[in-house]
């Protein structure tokens, strides 16, 4: 589903394009699309982020609570998902946007 217009993150400025879900990833759950009050890890930076409004992309910074809400797996798994991103680094094309602006 293509949207008129996504927010950017307010981590980074990446544009997340929520089509696919952790559990469809992992081979463990439908692809649905989030529901406001998701959680989502930044797929350019890493940082966990609260969705607010799923059609526009809109979302928040993680807070404590919403993490202490989570399952013991879900949060090994949400950190999982952010050292891999952090190891791998920014998107080339993000890294550019940024030293470019
Ligand atoms: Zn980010």
């Amino acid at each position: 589903m293509r949207k008129e217009f996504l927010e950017p993150n307010p981590c980074c400025g990446y544009v997340t394009d929520m089509t696919e879900s952790l559990d469809h990833i992992m081979g463990e759950g439908p692809d649905t699309l989030p529901n406001a009050g998701d959680l989502i890890v930044c797929l350019n930076c890493g940082a966990v982020l609260v969705i607010i409004d799923p059609k526009t992309n809109r979302s928040r910074p993680v807070r404590r609570q919403d993490i202490e809400a989570l399952s013991t797996k879900e949060r090994r798994d949400l950190s999982s998902a952010q050292k891999y991103i952090r190891k791998r680094g920014w998107i080339p094309r993000e890294a550019k946007r940024r030293s470019d602006s």
